[in-house]
């Protein structure tokens, strides 16, 4: 064709958006743009990559778009648009407009891949056996990276100088390794050791990953260090092993989470959905919190469910031919970071492990395993950070602290938002100077000043004083305002809708604890409309660790002396401390009003003897909804509830619910059937408070950590809907603390305008 002629052709532009970047979506459609005889371009941008077609077959290129998209590629959206322009005479890559942005994308870990698996197992290729084989589309990547643009110089491989044959492959571009950053082999790459954890050096390489198994069988708990940080290892068949692990780790009752060999063994002690086995086998490989079919009494008492995860790294493949299932926990000292280094590995966990094993690859951003419980994250860290999140509005300049427990942060750049990894509770320096460098890091990475800083409310956050010290503009935001916001956001709405936010404890506006809220608004306002009557919580925190001391306090305001006796009735080997806890209500020292829907969850699980003192966070509102997990609704009747109208809120009263309860006991009601009632109190007293509102929206949004609570999310959910309502849930950021930053950030962008 005559290039100096002009002509203009139907084009179709294509924005596709998600995690497109870093991850070889570019060479694909290039690819796909051939097989389909299309001309044109594609470009990577701000907000996405731009595809620019002309030919016939656009369908078909679209359909395998999002079909064969590489591995590691996450479409969220494509938006397709027919016009006409000039003609292009062939397919080509072209550079963003952005100068050099699409080097600044940083690539999120990913478990390694078929390709990979097959060639470790094959005794003819030279990595068989290799625990570091990796490619592009596999392995470490934001764990590793130390600065960007994202180059094995700038990565902890940098001190691992390729030998020739991995050297070759790098550089090849029709290699399914070229410009994989973090290739290696036995030859030059890093390699795994096995010691005491007395700083005794017993094996290398294969050997050392021998031994291992062979401590692992004989009983004995191993740290294994793995993407983002250690594990602490045993045998969970091994109930000896895992009493030892709770003793040495302090953790009497938490869950710990396991690795199972494979699919078909998670299938032989636990339900396994469809969307949970594509979790499972993803890029991101979660721990994925699944429905057992008998309880493992030793991996998590008092439970129904259970944390899996598959085996990731190749490490783990290796051992798990031993094995069908390890308990693979977090090794950090209660309080403090996760270990990640070989200095606090061999110092912090001295009386927890026995033995370590090791690899001298640096990690340089340490990151938990994410969990997942029914669609909804529980913990947003390894696989999924730092992705991304898009958002309606520009929010840049912003920066969100996160809450005190569960923390992350979140950064603004352009329509994107950055959520942190997994932070944990703020309560330790160490943890605070591991906070201060991840925000540091990512900040540094994202070349961006944020002068708007969100925090919590509470004056008491550790947040609140790092805002200080960070200068710029602060935004205070209300907690459950936070959480509300989150979820609309991540439901791209703004318009004004109804929020029902459940949680565990939160600074509330008029300094009470805040917690079982209805409220009204969007980002940029909101109002209380209703929320559970308050209860004085009888020594403040020390009833929220021993929720047995918030039952008593509940059943002393509302009954005085009457009260006092249902407590000896149910606590009787408390009577002393029940006469204190009454004279502190009475009297009213020390005792802070609070109504929360985790509290009131405690209190009951208490009343009911399932859990008086909780050994983990949340304890005894979990033990108590998990008896729900294997339960089929039966629409019981509620316990009583009233419903008054104070100042305009409205409030929730359950004191009536207290008695019934103590009359279900005593005719020998069973338990189940008496949480059923409790599950079925809330959810009617809820929809019942969301009904008497008369504001024009017939949407609420869904948003706390009691959410997590599965049949209370579920059955909620089924009458809000069934009364009328489109419900809002989160998808991509955790209900619980761990999502507040993102709310956080949303608020603040619209305050500070
Ligand atoms: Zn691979
Ligand atoms: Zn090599
Ligand atoms: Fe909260």
């Amino acid at each position: 064709m005559d290039q100096r002629q002009i002509r203009t052709v139907t084009t179709t532009k294509i924005i596709v958006r998600g995690r497109v970047q870093g991850v070889g979506f570019r060479p694909f459609v290039a690819n796909l743009a051939k097989k389909y005889e299309l001309n044109g371009t594609v470009q990577n941008n701000l907000d996405g990559v731009y595809i620019v077609l002309q030919g016939e077959k656009v369908a078909s290129f679209l359909a395998d778009l999002q079909q064969k998209a590489p591995r590691l590629c996450r479409i969220d959206e494509v938006e397709v648009e027919t016009t006409t322009s000039a003609s292009f005479a062939s397919f080509s890559i072209i550079p963003s407009e952005e100068h050099g942005f699409s080097r600044l994308v940083i690539p999120v870990d990913a478990a390694v891949c078929p390709d990979c698996l097959q060639e470790m197992n094959d005794p003819t290729n030279r990595r068989y056996r290799y625990p570091f084989i990796t490619c592009t589309q596999c392995g470490p990547r934001y764990t590793m990276i130390q600065s960007l643009p994202y180059d094995r110089e700038r990565t902890s491989m940098a001190t691992f100088s390729m030998c020739p044959n991995c050297e070759q492959e790098y550089t090849d571009s029709t290699n399914r390794r070229y410009h994989a950053e973090p290739i290696a082999c036995e030859t030059c790459g890093p390699v795994v050791s096995f010691w005491t954890i007395e700083k005794g050096h017993l094996a290398d390489g294969e050997a050392a990953i021998q031994e291992t198994i062979r401590q692992l069988q004989a009983g004995a708990i191993v740290a294994i260090k793995g993407i983002g940080g250690y594990h602490l290892a045993c045998d969970a068949t091994n109930e000896e092993a895992v009493y030892r692990l709770r003793v040495r780790k302090r953790r009497p009752n938490k869950p710990f989470a396991v690795m199972a060999a494979s699919l078909a063994e998670t299938r032989s002690f636990a339900y396994v959905s469809p969307e949970e086995e594509a979790l499972l086998t993803s890029s991101e490989a979660p721990i994925v919190v699944l429905d057992l079919k008998q309880p493992f009494h030793a991996l998590a008492p008092q439970l129904q469910t259970i944390g899996v995860m598959l085996p990731y790294t190749p490490l783990h493949h290796l051992m798990m031919e031993k094995f069908s299932l390890l308990v693979m926990t977090s090794a950090n000292v209660s309080g403090l970071p996760m270990v990640y280094d070989e200095q606090a590995a061999f110092t912090q966990l001295l009386g927890i492990a026995d033995f370590v094993l090791t690899h001298n690859r640096p990690i340089v951003h340490p990151l938990d395993d994410s969990v997942v419980k029914k669609g909804l994250f529980l913990r947003r860290a390894r696989g999924y950070v730092p992705d991304g999140l898009m958002v309606d509005v520009d929010v840049n300049q912003v920066v969100a602290l996160g809450s005190q427990q569960k923390n992350t942060f979140a950064l603004g750049r352009n329509n994107q938002v950055f959520l942190g990894p997994h932070i944990g509770d703020l309560q330790s320096q160490e943890v605070m100077d591991h906070f201060q460098n991840e925000l540091d890091h990512i900040r540094h990475w994202m070349g961006m000043d944020h002068s708007i800083i969100a925090v919590d409310a509470h004056p008491g956050f550790a947040t609140q004083s790092l805002a200080t010290q960070m200068g710029g503009e602060v935004v205070e935001v209300q907690h459950h305002h936070a959480h509300f916001v989150a979820c609309l956001a991540e439901n791209n709405v703004d318009t004004l809708s109804y929020g029902i936010i459940l949680d565990g404890t939160g600074y509330g506006l008029d300094g009470n604890i805040w917690g079982f809220e209805c409220v009204y608004g969007n980002a940029a306002h909101f109002e209380r409309l209703g929320h559970l009557a308050y209860t004085p919580l009888a020594g403040g925190e020390k009833a929220i660790v021993e929720p047995w001391r918030n039952a008593v306090s509940m059943l002393v305001f509302f009954f005085g002396e009457e009260g006092k006796q249902m407590a000896y009735e149910r606590f009787p080997e408390k009577r002393a401390a029940i006469d204190i806890i009454a004279h502190m209500v009475e009297k009213n020292l020390n005792a802070p009003l609070a109504g929360t829907c985790g509290r009131l969850f405690d209190a009951v699980s208490a009343f009911l003897g399932l859990c008086e003192v909780s050994t983990y966070d949340g304890e005894a509102a979990i033990v108590l909804s998990e008896q729900m997990v294997h339960y089929e609704r039966k629409k019981e009747r509620p316990y009583s509830f009233s419903m008054e109208r104070v100042a305009g809120v409205d409030e929730i009263n359950v004191k009536s619910m207290w008695k019934e309860i103590m009359a279900d006991i005593n005719t020998g009601q069973t338990t189940t059937t008496i949480i059923a009632r409790f599950h079925e109190t809330i959810i009617q007293a809820i929809v019942c408070m969301v009904k008497r509102q008369t504001k024009q929206t017939k949407q609420v949004a869904l948003s706390g950590g009691s959410f997590h609570n599965e049949y209370l999310r579920k059955h909620l959910k089924e009458a809000l809907q069934q009364a009328g309502y489109d419900v809002l849930e989160h998808k991509q950021v955790p209900p619980s603390d761990g999502g507040l930053s993102f709310g956080q950030l949303m608020i603040a962008k619209g305050r500070s305008v």
